[in-house]
């Protein structure tokens, strides 16, 4: 039976590039940037216009399916994932990066069918990688086949986090208290690039063995979530229990045992979860 969601998926490709265009253009001028929901939680105008022009040109394609995108939710719109088909996008993940030009800036967008990750497609847009992982059928980046990487000793381990946009005391504190406890196990070190979708990347390549934040929302784990499945790893609640698109929190990791070790040393953030109103 061909492929219900390859055209789709095709097409996501096609769009991202566009996007990662408009973006890389949009690095060369200068920016207004706004707040959201704390000092650090930044928003231009860029990554408002690259959400509209994704989500439109996608609409006219395939005017039945529904849309979950950041700016869209910012705006005011529900963010509650359905059986329908669902395209989850984030115009620009690391908007932090983009506003500093530090070079790491990502168009993610996830396709989730029946709540199930069919495919996802991150484009690292300054360094060109294309990312893409479609279910059953791999994952690559710029045509390479990603494997992760096999080290399941956590003590030989290198991990992605991020401190987060959240400056709420207690919350910083716990984020550090995390990162203190696993450095202390010792592990071989921890590295934060500044965007959800390219940490997760880097676990689908190999780069790095585990990634995990609490915080973080549907549209930054969507893309990237099926392309670190498709490489060989595997997706879990910081619990340790199975992973939630819409729970705000995340590990994705090389293997289950990885990922076990390091719910074990993780203190939870209370999170409103992005379907809660
Ligand atoms: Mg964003």
């Amino acid at each position: 039976m061909a492929d219900p969601w390859q055209e789709c998926m095709d097409y996501a490709v096609t769009i991202a590039r566009q996007a990662g265009e408009v973006i890389r253009e949009a690095l060369k001028q200068k920016m207004n940037v706004m707040i959201k929901s704390s000092p650090a939680d930044l928003v231009t105008a860029t990554d408002q216009k690259v959400e509209k022009m994704l989500i439109s040109s996608i609409k006219k394609k395939y005017p039945s399916h529904s849309f979950i995108g950041e700016e869209s939710v910012a705006a005011g719109e529900k963010c509650v994932l359905t059986d329908s088909p669902t395209w989850i996008i984030d115009p620009i993940d690391g908007t932090t990066n983009f506003v500093h030009r530090f070079p790491f800036v990502a168009v993610s967008i996830g396709f989730v069918v029946d709540k199930k990750m069919e495919f996802g497609v991150v484009y690292s847009c300054v360094e060109d990688k294309m990312y893409t992982g479609r279910k059953g059928k791999g994952a690559f980046c710029n045509g390479q086949k990603l494997q992760v990487s096999k080290e399941d000793d956590i003590t030989k381990s290198l991990l992605v986090t991020e401190l987060g946009s959240s400056r709420i005391p207690e919350t910083v504190r716990v984020i550090l208290s995390n990162m203190e406890k696993l450095f202390a196990i010792p592990i071989h070190g921890i590295r934060s690039v500044g965007t959800a979708a390219v940490n997760m990347c880097l676990v689908a390549t190999g780069g790095a063995d585990a990634y995990y934040e609490m915080g973080i929302h549907c549209w930054d784990m969507a893309g990237a979530g099926i392309i670190v499945t498709e490489a060989g790893g595997i997706l879990m609640d910081v619990t340790g229990g199975p992973f939630d698109l819409m729970s705000r929190r995340i590990i994705a990791a090389n293997s289950r045992a990885l990922a076990e070790r390091i719910a074990k040393e993780i203190q939870i953030i209370p999170l409103q979860r992005d379907d809660e109103d």
